[in-house]
C-alpha cells in the first residue's frame, strides 16, 4: 500500500480453463479457506471496535499457527488488505465528517464465503513449465500449466480469481527496462495519453490535443443487471434447502446468468479497446501511454456501493485488451503512474486539492472547463512527453459509447428485497463445486 516501486509492472490476466477436477477442487478450497479466514479477521475486527482496534500484529497472531490451510504470505496479504480496508473507511468517515454530513462509509463488516488468494514474489516458483504455489503445511502446491511467455518472468505476485465460470490468474509481473531508463518515446509517430475509468472505460488524448471519451454505460448496465440476478437466484435460493434439488438447479442458473453477463462484458471491452486502438492509429500514435489505476483496486474502500463496482471494474483485463490491440497496430503500450493527473488542469497546471465531482473539469485557476477525463488523458500524456502536466492541450473531445450490442434483456427472475452485494469477487459463486 502507497509504496511505488520504479520497476513498471503489468498484471496480466491468465483463464484457467479445462483444468483437471482434482485441480479445480484446490482452487475451491483455497478460495474457500481465503474466504474463512477473512471472515475470522474480519470478525475479530469488528470485536475489537468497541475498544483498542487491533492492528497488523494482532491480526497475524490470531491468524498463524496453521489455522488456516493457506502460505503464511496469502494469510499477511488479507490481513494487510482488512487494514487497508479499515483505512480507506476511515479516511472517507473524515472526509464525509469534515464536509458537515454524517459518516456514511462503514468500517469492513463483510465476511465472504470466498476470496482472493495472493502469492508473493517469494513464494512463487516457476518450475520448468509449471507455476507452483505452495500451501500451508500438510496442504497440497497448486500446480498450474504456465504459457511459455511467462517462463523467464519475473513474477511479483499471483492472485487467484474466480470469474463467472472459470477460475482465472491474475499475475503481477515486472517489466524490463524500467521508464527511468528508457529513452523518451523513439517509436515513429506521437504519444497518446490513456485514462481509465469507471463512468468512462477510457479517454485518448493525442500530443497535438484530439481527445476521445469512450462511455462506459453499457457495461455498467451489464453489470447492474448481473447483480440484480445474482440478488434475486440467492433469495430464490434461500427459500429452499441448501444442496437440494431445486437448490442446484438455481445454482446452475445463477452460473450460467453469471458466465453470459461475464461474456458480454467481455464482448464490450474489446470493441471499447478496439475503438481506442484505433483511434490512436489514425491520429499517427506510436505510443499509448496508460494511467496505472491498479492502486485503486488495491484496499482502498470507498463504502460498500463504490467498492462492489471497484471490484468489478476489469480495467486489468481492459487495458490487456488495449494493449494487445495497439500492439498488433505497430503502437507500444506503455503504463505510468496517473498522480494528480485528474485534479490538475491540463490547461494551465493549476493542481486542485481534491479530484473533481462529476464529469466537468472546472479550473478554478484559469477558468477552462474541460471533459474531466480527457483533461486527465492529457495530463498523463503530458507527463509522458514533457514530465510536467500542461504541457499538452486538449482541443477537441469526440465521444463514443463502448458498444453498438443490444442491451441485455430483464431479468427472469423477481428483484431482491435486500440489495447486498453478491459474495465473492463481484463476479459470481464457485458454482462448479457442486
Ligand atoms: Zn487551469
Amino acid at each position: 500500500m502507497g509504496k511505488r516501486s520504479t520497476a513498471v509492472v503489468t498484471v496480466q490476466l491468465l483463464p484457467l480453463r479445462r483444468l483437471p477436477a482434482g485441480v479445480k477442487r484446490l482452487c475451491a478450497e483455497l478460495r474457500r479457506e481465503a474466504g474463512r479466514c477473512w471472515s475470522e479477521l474480519v470478525a475479530a475486527h469488528v470485536c475489537s471496535r468497541s475498544g483498542a482496534w487491533l492492528g497488523e500484529r494482532d491480526l497475524n497472531a490470531l491468524s498463524s499457527g496453521g489455522r488456516f490451510r493457506l502460505h503464511s504470505q496469502s494469510i499477511q496479504a488479507l490481513v494487510q488488505k482488512l487494514l487497508a480496508n479499515v483505512d480507506t473507511a476511515r479516511t472517507s468517515r473524515e472526509r464525509e465528517q469534515a464536509t458537515g454530513g454524517k459518516p456514511v462509509t462503514r468500517y469492513p463488516y463483510h465476511e465472504q464465503p470466498y476470496q482472493t488468494v495472493t502469492w508473493k514474489g517469494q513464494a512463487v516458483r516457476v518450475e520448468g513449465s509449471r507455476l507452483v504455489l505452495p500451501n500451508g503445511r500438510k496442504q497440497r502446491d497448486l500446480v498450474l500449466p504456465l504459457p511459455a511467455r511467462f517462463h523467464a518472468a519475473d513474477i511479483k505476485q499471483v492472485e487467484l480469481l474466480w470469474r463467472a465460470d472459470h477460475y482465472q490468474l491474475a499475475l503481477t509481473v515486472a517489466e524490463l527496462p524500467t521508464p527511468d531508463e528508457q529513452p523518451k518515446p523513439q517509436a515513429a509517430g506521437q504519444v497518446a495519453g490513456v485514462d481509465l475509468g469507471e463512468i468512462n472505460l477510457a479517454a485518448v488524448c493525442t500530443e497535438d490535443g484530439r481527445a476521445l471519451v469512450v462511455s462506459g454505460r453499457l457495461l455498467r448496465h451489464v453489470k447492474q443487471l448481473r447483480n440484480k440476478r445474482h440478488a434475486a437466484y440467492t433469495e430464490r435460493q434461500a427459500r429452499c434447502k441448501k444442496g437440494s434439488r431445486r437448490w442446484k438447479r438455481l445454482q446452475r442458473q445463477k452460473s450460467r446468468a453469471s458466465a453470459k453477463l461475464y461474456r458480454q462484458q467481455r464482448n464490450i471491452l474489446h470493441q471499447a479497446s478496439r475503438k481506442v486502438a484505433a483511434f490512436a492509429e489514425a491520429h499517427g500514435v506510436g505510443e499509448l501511454a496508460i494511467g496505472d489505476v491498479r492502486a485503486i483496486s488495491d484496499g482502498v474502500s470507498k463504502g460498500r456501493h463504490a467498492n462492489q463496482k471497484i471490484a468489478q471494474w476489469p480495467h486489468g483485463q481492459f487495458r490487456a485488451y488495449v494493449t494487445q490491440k495497439a500492439e498488433r497496430r505497430g503502437m507500444r503500450a506503455t503504463l505510468h503512474d496517473e498522480a494528480y493527473s485528474s485534479r490538475t488542469c491540463s490547461a494551465c497546471g493549476f493542481r486542485h486539492p481534491s479530484a473533481p465531482r462529476g464529469r466537468v473539469f472546472r479550473c478554478s485557476g484559469c477558468g477552462t472547463t474541460l471533459h474531466r477525463d480527457a483533461n486527465g488523458a492529457a495530463n498523463i500524456c503530458s507527463k509522458r512527453v514533457a514530465g510536467c502536466f500542461a504541457a499538452v492541450q486538449v482541443k477537441n473531445t469526440m465521444h463514443r459509447q463502448a458498444a453498438a450490442v443490444r442491451a441485455p434483456t430483464r431479468a427472469p427472475v423477481a428483484g431482491p428485497k435486500h440489495p447486498d452485494p453478491p459474495p465473492g469477487d463481484g463476479m459470481a459463486p464457485e458454482a462448479h463445486a457442486l
